[in-house]
């Protein structure tokens, strides 16, 4: 062989190996994208067999859509702007399936600088886009539910406010919580809980417009961001329709579950400053429309902002006040109306603040119970009271010393702890069970049913009575209250004391206090403030009553100066 023959010989087998060989798909083509060769990475790519390619422009295996993009590329290289082109290109394979290519084509050039053919190598880039498609989708949206996520909703809402402030249009973002979903998890388990969540996102998606961004913030919330409205009252109107929607019961693997919920709104036009406040502000509308009734929807104004910080300081300031001993427990005789005498004592709860001086505990218990915080206060007004308790069961005989009611919050009942933190303390106190009297109210005895019967029946078996509170004031079944079979029931004071004259109010007080004689419960009458309330019910033969014609809550010491007596009436 002459040094030319070797020297070609060794330039073919470099060029199989580069070419034929090469894993990559590879391909030559002619001025107009006629195939002049293929190697066998690029038939199996597109599933043609060479000879189908050879002699053929890539029309026949090219996506419809992008066809037209080669003849980019030779124009970009044609005009010598680049010595090479990168694209991505979707092919038609043989078999149908579509792919995505993505193309990197060069020209070869003689001495004179003209365009002799085109070589492409190529990578199948489609399972990275399949990947790169499901990733981007999984980082914008909540995989239960399919729903936006906070991070597309907020990309959204900026765009919205955007465009709002350029056209002076109006716009609205609603934040839904679903009332008491955590009952649902409890007690059905979480994968009910998640079906249920799947259920509320397809119901609302019907009534969300094309426009418009529904999201799952997490948990059980859900952000709505509506566009393009013209009034306050659109806004209402979508909130109403939200929450029609899931007015009916959701029926799943053999459940029917009514499920309620409850929106804070806010509107707002190009005008308004600082969308990253919206989500905030809708937040405090919707604790509004929670504490105002469940299942409604409240219109965000600025005095809520104010009355949101309030609670919030009101909250830090609990903390510390348990800890410096700002909060005592006061306790309020209940006396045997007939005799007067003392039978016990309610303990409430009293917080001298160091600024605001006395706050009622309608004010921070309820705000306390959105934490943790309440679990502390309640082991507080346990502990306090069973030792005060203690110090009145020394000065008279045992037998007759005063009982303690406590209250309990919903919170509270529902923790598993309490059973075992009440166990303790009596134990380490010495307090004779009978003596601790727990008052729960027809609310939250209503929260969950079953649990709270099995709560009621520990502490039974453990000697410990239930009051049911405020009674009259929830919506207590007769079959239920015969189930819950409490020791006391507290008529809510409203009965005794009723806002308005009518002579249904004698007769409904007395038909309540019947029913104690009936299911053998003592009846309670709360709130006693005048000498004539007190001759009716003692005609009506209610054994028991607490009232301010007595006394009112006083400190545990000037408690215990009452204890073995009888109540003088105080003036009024
Ligand atoms: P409640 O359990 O129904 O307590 C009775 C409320 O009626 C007390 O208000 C008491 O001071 C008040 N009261 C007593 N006699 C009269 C009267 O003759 N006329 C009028 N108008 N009111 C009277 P207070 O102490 O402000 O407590 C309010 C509520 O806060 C309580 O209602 C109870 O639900 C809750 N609470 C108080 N202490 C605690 C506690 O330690 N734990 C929990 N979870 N809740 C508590
Ligand atoms: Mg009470
Ligand atoms: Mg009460």
């Amino acid at each position: 062989m002459t040094s030319a023959e070797v020297a070609l010989t060794e330039s073919e087998q470099r060029f199989r190996l580069a070419f034929e060989d090469n894993m990559a798909p590879m391909s030559f083509s002619d001025l107009y994208d006629v195939a002049i060769a293929v190697n066998d990475a690029f038939c199996e790519m597109v599933g043609f067999t060479r000879e189908e390619l050879i002699g053929h422009d890539s029309t026949q295996f090219t996506y419809p859509e992008d066809v037209g993009i080669t003849e980019g590329a030779h124009r970009q290289l044609t005009s010598k702007e680049v010595g090479q082109v990168r694209y991505i290109k979707r092919y038609l394979r043989k078999d149908g399936r579509v792919i995505v290519s993505e193309v990197s084509r060069s020209a070869a050039r003689d001495a004179s600088g003209k365009i002799l053919y085109f070589v492409s190598s190529e990578r199948d880039i489609t399972e990275e886009r399949v990947l790169t498609d499901q990733l981007s989708h999984l980082a914008l949206h909540d995989p239960l539910t399919g729903l936006a996520n906070r991070t597309l909703f907020e990309d959204r809402l900026s765009h919205a406010h955007a465009r709002a402030s350029r056209h002076g249009e109006m716009g609205a973002v609603l934040l839904l919580d679903l009332d008491d979903f955590k009952g649902v998890n409890d007690t059905h388990g979480h994968l009910v809980g998640d079906e249920l969540l799947v259920g509320i996102a397809r119901r609302l998606e019907q009534v969300t417009r094309s426009s418009d961004t529904l999201c799952r913030l997490g948990g059980d919330e859900f952000l709505y961001l509506a566009e393009g409205l013209t009034s306050t009252t659109e806004a209402e109107e979508l909130a109403k329709r939200l929450l029609a929607v899931l007015a009916e019961p959701f029926s799943f693997s053999g459940f029917h579950l009514e499920q309620h919920a409850s929106i804070g709104v806010v509107v707002w036009d190009g005008a308004t400053a600082d969308s990253n406040e919206f989500v905030r502000n809708a937040d405090v509308a919707l604790y509004e429309a929670k504490r105002q009734r469940r299942g409604g929807y409240a219109l965000f104004t600025p005095s809520m902002h104010e009355q949101a910080i309030n609670r919030f300081t009101i909250v830090q300031d609990l903390h510390h006040a348990l800890q410096v001993g700002e909060l005592s427990m006061h306790f309020q005789p209940i006396v045997n109306l007939t005799t007067t005498e003392v039978v016990g004592f309610e303990a409430l709860m009293r917080w001298q603040h160091p600024e605001r001086g006395w706050l009622p505990p309608d004010i921070f218990i309820p705000l306390a119970e959105n934490s943790s915080l309440i679990l502390d206060l309640g082991y507080f007004a346990l502990r306090e009271s069973v030792a005060a308790a203690i110090s009145w069961g020394q000065l008279s005989d045992q037998a007759r010393s005063p009982y303690v009611t406590v209250n309990l919050s919903a919170h509270q009942f529902r923790d598993p702890g309490l059973v075992p933190m009440i166990e303790e303390i009596l134990r380490t106190s010495g307090l004779a069970h009978e003596r601790l009297i727990l008052e729960i109210t027809e609310s939250v005895a209503l929260l969950d049913v079953i649990e709270t019967l099995s709560v009621i029946e520990h502490l039974k078996r453990l000697g410990i009575n239930v009051a049911l509170d405020d009674f009259g004031t929830g919506f207590s079944s007769l079959s239920y209250l015969v189930l819950l079979n409490p020791k006391i029931i507290k008529i809510d004071r409203y009965f005794v004391n009723p806002p308005n004259d009518s002579a249904h109010n004698e007769t409904l007080l007395e038909t309540i206090v019947s029913l104690g004689d009936k299911l053998q419960m003592k009846m309670l009458a709360e709130g006693i403030e005048t000498q004539p309330q007190l001759d009716l019910l003692r005609d009506l033969k209610c054994e028991l009553g607490q009232g301010y014609l007595f006394s009112p809550a006083v400190p545990a010491d000037q408690a215990k100066t009452m204890v073995g007596g009888c109540l003088a009436k105080r003036n009024q």
